[in-house]
């Protein structure tokens, strides 16, 4: 009897695939394994929970078990991958081996922890999954003061989201704006004063190296002596793909594992994508992205080899204080960035437009009103990949 294709991880890079899979292949057989309980939720809800009124355990959208039924699956949950050997075709567990046909890694992302120092620092919580969400809402009691590390995407929707439920927030970040990598200037200046007027307390150029534990609450410091209380720190600086575990069983890995259009590792059978893989020199950690490789990746595994493609992908910025939908040009595009303020009669916003020399459209940023534009411009996108 041949082996199960194996896929590791159960978030949504795993399950698209096992899902592309199914519709063209009912049969054939896959086990899933995943340190988590295999339920399925979609993780950027994470970031609007509050507003949505939901707690970990509502936002799960197919419990495991449905999930098995529904796709077939043979579930190896709470299951801890600790190698992978490539010679013998298993996956090692801390409940045994699982031999694989083809072996699927979606093993996602690692939050980056800052080298905090302080008797506070291990307390600092990061959200990259539901377990996480759980102990934040945990520790999370009403009136609480926030203090978020990093103004990128994620710590943006939080601090947005605590604010819809009444919790001073304060947000750091070392550069001088928010979401530093999305948005030029002025489109980064007009994002502050949005989520500034719904309350959100911004410190930037500000870099936070220290947290003590000071009366049930915490003393943030900085290395020139300024000092911020808060009653929960949490970070959000970004996120690195989990590359260990290919790494150790010498397959190629670089800021991501390494992957060919077809998603395919240095090994034959062995495939990745998600939050874990780069493709042609891409990590691009959002759910598009993985729903496009996903599809691909199920004509591969169902018997029909397909090469990845990404259209333009703009990403949506789940801050209701300030609409904004973001797709940035490829790193190290030549061009320059135009930004115009847009007035309707419902309000204002950023047009940011990053063009070619000749021209071209390579990337934009679009607030407020501007973002009703999303779709018009979005079509004037060149493709991803
Ligand atoms: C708060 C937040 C909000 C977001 N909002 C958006 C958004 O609005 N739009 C957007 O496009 N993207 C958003 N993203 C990004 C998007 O959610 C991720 O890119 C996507 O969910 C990653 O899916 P994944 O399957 O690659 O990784 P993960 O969901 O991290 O899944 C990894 C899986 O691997 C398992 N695993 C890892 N290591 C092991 C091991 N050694 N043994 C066994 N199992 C293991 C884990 O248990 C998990 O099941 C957001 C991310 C966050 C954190």
């Amino acid at each position: 009897m041949s082996h199960p294709i194996v896929i590791l991880g159960s978030g949504q890079a795993g399950t698209s695939t096992v899902r592309e899979l199914r519709k063209l292949n009912p049969d054939v057989a896959v086990t899933l394994v995943s340190s988590d309980d295999c339920s399925f939720y979609a993780k950027p809800t994470l970031s609007n929970a509050l507003a949505a009124g939901k707690d970990a355990a509502q936002l799960v959208v197919t419990p495991a078990a449905k999930l098995a039924e529904q796709l077939k699956l043979t579930l190896m949950p709470h299951a801890q991958v600790t190698s992978i050997d490539i010679a013998a075709k298993q996956l090692i567990t801390d409940q045994g081996p699982v031999a694989y046909s083809a072996l699927v890694l979606a093993n996602g992302a690692h939050p980056i922890r800052l080298p905090l120092t302080g008797s506070g620092a291990a307390d600092v919580l990061s959200i990259n999954n539901l377990g996480d969400y759980a102990a934040f809402r945990a520790a999370l009691k009403p009136g609480m003061h926030v203090a978020i590390l990093g103004a990128g995407l994620i710590g943006c929707e939080f601090a947005n989201d605590l604010r819809s439920a009444e919790h001073p927030v304060t947000v750091f970040d070392v550069a001088p704006q928010p979401l530093g990598r999305l948005l030029p200037p002025q489109a980064g200046a007009f994002f502050a004063e949005k989520l500034a007027a719904a309350g959100v307390k911004f410190e930037f150029a500000t870099g936070i190296t220290q947290v003590d534990r000071a009366d049930g609450a915490y003393l943030l410091g900085t290395a020139d002596g300024k000092q911020f209380k808060a009653d929960l720190v949490l970070s959000a600086i970004g996120l690195k793909p989990a590359v260990e575990l290919a790494a150790a069983a010498g397959l190629k890995t670089n800021r991501g594992i390494v992957v060919d259009r077809k998603l395919q590792t240095s090994a034959p059978d062995i495939y990745a994508l998600g939050d874990c893989a780069e493709v042609e020199g891409l990590v691009l950690p959002f759910i598009l992205p993985i729903m496009n490789a996903a599809r691909a990746l199920g004509k591969t595994l169902a018997g029909t080899p397909t090469e990845l493609s990404y259209p333009a992908m703009p990403v949506v910025v789940k801050t209701p204080a300030c609409p904004t939908v973001v797709s940035p040009p490829a790193m190290g595009a030549a061009g320059a960035w135009v930004e115009e303020e847009v007035e309707t009669e419902a309000g204002k916003g950023v047009r940011a437009l990053f063009k070619a020399p000749d021209g071209t459209l390579l990337g934009c940023a679009l607030l407020g009103e501007a973002s009703k534009e999303r779709q018009a411009i979005a079509a004037q996108l060149p493709p991803v990949l």
